[in-house]
């Protein structure tokens, strides 16, 4: 099987591109390192490139023979794109419209998407589950969503078949302590805590504390990048043998509270601290808590790293190893 990763010079990209080609496919990474690094394609072919660069799609599409492609290459910043819509529906939305169009000249038929939480807005019960309203509230989760409309009627119309995966809060990192996340500027709690732990960070602010939650602060549902990266080689087998298309909603099905969080890196890390009480962050809800039932029961999908501490065990140790090489 020959697999093109586009993004794959991300953090969720190059774990993906890592167990694919650790399992034997052939994998091709196109990516444009306006967030990606070189250094994280460590297997296959790497191509510098953009998503929305037809002409290269094309070159691409015709010197390999490519089964499927899997997606990661978006914008995610949610409160950059209240302020830069443009950027995102560009990028996120008409960039993937560039890459589908090219597939289908191609006849490539399996695309593996990354969506997310973000699609669903405002929860109105918890855990969500697929059939959950989708009314983002945000550019990020309207562009994420478009893509999803518009991979339906792909589907409907010209009988290219997908998977959505819909994240609720990617975490970890490679146990072998060769890849791990590194956004700039990094807005994800966990490696902020790391990095407050390892000295990097001068504190972590914790965004409100008078959230409607046991401990005050909001909970979320922190999945293991591995786990997320098997789902979707599940995924794609089940696209293909079974011709069709799915959406699944992907988490442990556990939430974790900002303060579970960061005492959680305190018993892992073994290192203080400090944690400084600031506002509520505009747009977050109190509880996000996939169901991933219908992932698991369809694809058999079943996460291995249910608990917090094998998440941060695996952060930690990439935290360790980047500052080491600094
Ligand atoms: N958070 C926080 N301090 C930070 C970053 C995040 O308290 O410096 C909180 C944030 O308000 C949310 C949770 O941590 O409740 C997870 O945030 P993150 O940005 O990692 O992911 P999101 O859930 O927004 O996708």
């Amino acid at each position: 099987m020959s697999i093109l990763v586009v993004g794959g010079a991300g953090y969720i990209g190059s774990h993906m591109v890592k167990q694919l080609a650790t399992s034997g496919a052939d994998v091709i990474t196109l990516d444009n390192l306006s967030h990606g690094y070189r250094d994280a394609v460590r297997y296959g072919e790497f191509i510098e490139g953009d998503l929305g660069d037809a002409a290269l799609l094309d070159q691409v599409f015709s010197e390999h023979s490519i089964d499927a492609v899997m997606h990661f290459a978006a914008f995610i910043e949610v409160g950059e794109s209240v302020v830069k819509p443009a950027k995102y529906y560009r990028n996120n939305f008409c960039n993937t419209q560039v890459l589908l169009d090219a597939m289908l000249k191609h006849d490539i038929g399996y695309f593996i998407f990354s969506s997310t939480a973000a699609i669903f807005g405002e929860p109105e019960y918890t855990p969500i589950d697929e059939k959950h309203r989708k009314h983002p509230i945000n550019p990020y989760g309207h562009s994420k969503l478009m893509v999803e409309q518009l991979l339906s009627d792909y589907d409907n119309a010209y009988g290219l078949r997908s998977a959505c995966l819909r994240y609720f809060n990617a975490a970890g990192a490679d146990p072998d302590g060769e890849l791990g996340e590194r956004h700039v500027p990094e807005t994800h709690l966990i490696p902020l805590i790391l990095q407050a732990a390892s000295g990097r960070r001068y504190d972590i602010k914790v965004f409100g504390n008078d959230y409607a939650t046991d401990d005050g602060t909001c909970v979320r549902d922190y999945v293991h990048i591995n786990d997320l990266c098997e789902a979707h080689s599940l995924a794609l087998k089940y696209i293909q043998d079974n011709d069709t298309s799915v959406q699944y909603n992907l988490g442990n099905g556990k939430g974790f509270s900002v303060q579970q969080v960061i005492d959680s890196v305190r018993e892992v890390s073994g290192k203080g601290f400090k944690v400084t009480h600031d506002a509520r962050r505009p747009g977050d809800p109190a509880i996000l808590v996939a169901d991933s039932s219908l992932a698991m029961s369809e694809l058999g999908w079943q996460p291995k790293h249910t608990e917090l501490e094998s998440i941060i065990e695996t952060a930690w140790n990439w935290e360790i190893n980047f500052l080491a090489k600094q």
